[in-house]
């Protein structure tokens, strides 16, 4: 009778659920995870249903109704409900924000400002009128217009104004008189679409026999029905004028004799659909792959929740592993999610998996069209697919009976959301599962060291976050009638309750596949020193075995994958004579050069301003841009190597939708020699012939002010070898370097990951980094600097007051200090970062610490951001 709501507005004093009232008409279709419209206030706004309950304890008439329910199905399910306020509690965030990160933009509400005639001014305005004198002045106009929003029962205020563009002020009158009130309207951002489709109304004897009744000129409605006497299926009217070569006359003109129907029917929108995927059999697997495969599908049929951690070199065969526990998955008639970063999910990679399991799988990615995201999505609601592929946010997927999901390249920090909610993937899947009682499988060449470290022993299990979802979840908890499903179906399993969250942290099952798929040998790598480059008097961005590697892949006519690993393609700008660099005003940043529109430009912001020939600060001509852009290779190529055939592809060449695969097949095809890229052509791909790899500049990240960066190289350098000689034809890999002797770099070349990790680790160990101590990163910004140092410090101190009480457990609060970033949008940043070990629960701690502040925040407009497990330090 009562629904528990959390309403559509991220705010300190809305973040918990307010009770409504269920009325009668209502009660089949308020579900928790339903989107309802509700009074607040004065306000209508949307918000979820969290729980359902039979009583309130305080006055029942204080408790006001719904007022309208938005789906049909509710577009979440309980778990994901449950799932939104895990993520709320781990990442401090707010439980809405999560909540609608979990459905498709489309159905983001859109407030819509709607005027509708008045009940009460029905026929009276003229009398009233008259009573009032000459105050009002009946102009037909508006005789017209409240005609004219009656028949429409309600119209948006912008729609009406548009119609009656000359004529506002008499909207306005109206609306001020009271003749026209406003009704605000929740609206989704998207429609299903619809297709006129015709349909048969007979059988076909009888379809046969009306085309015998048509006169002699009639012969194309004839051949109508003749075609639908043999194909009686609905068909688009667009593909039946196509197919018969006729005018929508023809068949309108049947539709009125009542001999077919035409209707709008609603169809998905496949972004797929011109694509013809050819089916793959499972491949006998080969002796390492078979353990794997083993161990994971025993624990997907045992209905038991694990994480395995899957470290195979690149070209070991990781995708058929995936492909045929997927198997075993839907065998069991549960649900699979694979996710994959956003720029390997290429063509390539959807077709392994469309090629497998055909019209089961449903894609989800950032490329695609708000439309076809829904749909895909859709798809996933009404049960259509059981295999969702996705970027980051698959893991949203509404699926209610998940029995595997997948983290392919599980160390990408792309699985990291850096806007609120700032939730990490890889630990958001853990907890789904264990709601499911779900295997995961994180798979990687070169795993992060967070992943390693849950394998190993000294790992300690995080006392659980305090949170508990059984009393909010009501009676119709479809995860508890999935629990039900599965064990019965699988009396194997035994264990715990399901719906209950498992915390990251315990302790994950390794799994390695050393070789490459057939005993093909990982590539060969040689190191290039640039030093010496230069002392030999080689200025060129190619080193002379790199060139000459080149010429003899060009030679051969095999393929060239090249990578410039710089974070951005263009450059900044100096000037040679006094040092000056071009800056943004508005943030701490240096702008870039993009060649494309011969423009400066800030990534932060979006500020331009046009190139500058001369120099702003000493009026010197030597002024350019400097660094090594992807175009400035492309040229540099073209020089060298006359007639070279380059795909470049960077921001630049990849904003239009469709290109990247464009380019990608392009390559394929081999109508080109070199793919030349920043870290897209690292990942994934996987090309026959291509058999030498460049990385330009390999430490350029290795530079960044970052604990990371020995680690983003070593993945890189991994990843990028990976792409050559994974067929027949052998592959080679030049790393050009101006630190050689870096245990990244050489253990890249080595293809050691273990020998990197144990390095890496003992290091992170000795700095008290992570994985071995976590983090939490507040960052502060205002456009003023002494509030802003003045807040930050006394959050500082008010952190510091509150770690004591967590005593003897380490917890170190740093700063504040500037960002490194220390502006952005004319607003000034600080932080303050907060190490802690893993079995310290301490968001609580944190959000009482920020909660202290919220005056200032409201009052002064100050922002605090919270990153539990920041991935970008910046
Ligand atoms: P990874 O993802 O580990 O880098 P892939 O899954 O891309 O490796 O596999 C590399 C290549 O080996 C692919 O072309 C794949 O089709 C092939 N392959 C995988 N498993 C087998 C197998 N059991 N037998 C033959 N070829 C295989
Ligand atoms: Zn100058
Ligand atoms: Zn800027």
């Amino acid at each position: 009778m009562y629904a528990k709501v959390i309403v559509d507005v991220p705010a300190k004093q809305t973040n918990r659920a307010f009770d409504y009232f269920i009325p009668e008409k209502m009660r089949e279709w308020v579900l928790v995870g339903s989107r309802v419209g509700v009074p607040f206030g004065p306000r209508k706004l949307q918000g979820f249903v969290v729980g359902l309950q039979d009583h309130v304890d305080y006055d029942p008439a204080k408790v006001k109704p719904i007022a309208e329910v938005m789906d049909l199905y509710p577009p979440l399910t309980p778990d994901l409900v449950e799932l939104a306020r895990w993520i709320s509690h781990t990442y401090l965030c707010h439980e809405i924000t999560a909540l609608q990160a979990m459905i498709p933009g489309a159905l983001k509400a859109k407030y819509e400002r709607h005027v509708k005639v008045a009940d009460k001014m029905a026929g009276e305005r003229n009398v009233e009128k008259q009573d009032i004198g000459q105050h009002i002045m009946s102009l037909p106009v508006q005789d017209e217009i409240i005609q004219y929003v009656r028949e429409k029962g309600s119209v948006e205020i912008e729609t009406l104004l548009q119609k009656f563009a000359t004529d506002s002020g008499s909207v306005k009158q109206l609306i001020l008189e009271g003749t026209l009130v406003e009704v605000q309207l929740i609206k989704d951002r998207m429609a299903t679409k619809k297709v006129l489709t015709v349909i048969p109304l007979e059988e076909p004897p009888q379809l046969l026999e009306w085309a015998e009744q048509l006169p002699g000129r009639s012969a194309k409605q004839k051949e109508v029905l003749q075609y639908l006497a043999g194909h009686p299926y609905p068909i688009k009217l667009s593909e039946l004028l196509n197919e018969l070569s006729i005018s929508a006359s023809t068949v309108k003109g049947l539709a009125e004799k009542g001999w077919l129907d035409i209707q709008e029917i609603e169809v998905f929108r496949d972004p797929y659909a011109e694509r013809y995927f050819r089916r793959t059999e499972p491949l006998p697997l080969m002796p390492e792959q078979q353990q794997v495969f083993s161990r994971i599908s025993q624990a997907v049929l045992d209905v038991r929740h694990q994480v395995f951690l899957l470290q195979g070199v690149t070209g070991s065969g990781k995708t058929e592993v995936y492909l045929q526990s997927i198997q075993t998955c839907l065998d069991q008639g549960r649900e699979a999610i694979v996710l994959v970063p956003e720029i390997s999910l290429t063509p390539q990679m959807v077709e392994r998996f469309k090629g497998r399991f055909g019209n089961l799988v449903a894609v989800l990615h950032s490329r695609l069209s708000h439309g076809e995201r829904y749909d895909e999505w859709r798809k996933i609601m009404l049960k259509q697919v059981s295999v969702v592929i996705g970027a980051r946010s698959a893991i949203f997927a509404p699926f209610t009976r998940i029995g595997l999901i997948i983290i392919d390249e599980e160390h990408e920090s792309s699985y990291k959301q850096e806007e609120s909610p700032k939730y990490h993937a890889r630990d958001v899947a853990v907890a789904r599962a264990g709601q499911h009682h779900a295997v995961v499988v994180l798979g990687s060449a070169t795993p992060s060291l967070e992943s390693m470290y849950g394998t190993m022993r000294e790992n300690p299990i995080r006392t659980p976050e305090p949170v508990s979802m059984a009393a909010v979840i009501g009676g119709n908890s479809l995860t508890e009638a999935v629990r039900t499903d599965i064990v019965n179906a699988a009396p194997a399993s035994k264990s715990g309750q399901i719906g209950a969250i498992q915390q990251p942290g315990a302790r994950f099952e390794l799994l390695t596949m050393q070789n490459r798929v057939e005993g093909r040998p990982l590539p060969r790598v040689h190191i290039i020193d640039m030093r010496e480059e230069l002392r030999e008097g080689n200025r060129s961005m190619f080193s002379r075995s790199l060139y000459k590697a080149i010429e003899e892949r060009l030679h051969k006519k095999e393929q060239i994958v090249l990578l410039l690993n710089r974070r951005g393609y263009s450059t900044f700008v100096m000037c040679r004579t006094c040092g000056y660099v071009a800056q943004c005003p508005h943030c701490d940043i240096s702008l870039t050069f993009h060649q494309s529109s011969h423009a400066i430009r800030c990534h932060y912001c979006g500020y331009a301003e046009r190139e500058v020939t001369v120099c702003p600060s000493c009026t010197s001509e030597h002024i350019r841009h400097f660094g090594t852009g992807t175009q400035r290779v492309e040229e540099e190529l073209s020089k060298l190597f006359p007639g070279i055939r380059v795909i470049r592809m960077d921001v630049d060449t990849t904003t239009e939708k469709g290109s990247h695969e464009k380019w990608l097949t392009l390559f394929g095809n081999r109508q080109a020699d070199v793919l030349l890229g920043t870290q897209m052509v690292a990942k994934g791909l996987d090309f026959p012939h291509v058999t030498l790899v460049g990385a330009l500049a390999a430490d350029t990240v290795l530079n960044l002010p970052d604990f990371r960066a020995a680690e983003r190289t070593f993945q890189l350098l991994t990843q990028v070898a990976g792409r050559a000689g994974r067929h027949e034809l052998p592959g080679e890999v030049f790393v050009q370097t101006y630190a050689p002797e870096h245990y990244s770099i050489i253990s890249a070349s080595k293809h050691d990951y273990n020998s990197f990790k144990d390095r890496e680790m003992t290091l992170r160990k000795f700095h008290e980094y992570p994985p071995f101590h976590r983090l939490i990163l507040i960052t502060l910004s205002h456009e003023q600097i002494p509030l802003l140092m003045r807040t930050a410090e006394s959050l500082a101190a008010r952190l510091k007051e509150l770690a004591k009480s967590l005593a003897p457990l380490p917890i170190e609060i740093l700063g504040p200090v500037a960002s490194p970033i220390a502006r952005i949008k004319d607003r000034y940043r600080f932080q303050c970062m907060i190490k802690y070990r893993g079995e310290a629960s301490i968001s609580g701690l944190v959000q009482q610490a920020v909660a202290s502040f919220e005056d200032v925040e409201r009052q002064h407009k100050l922002t605090i951001s919270i990153d539990v497990d920041p991935q970008v330090l910046m």
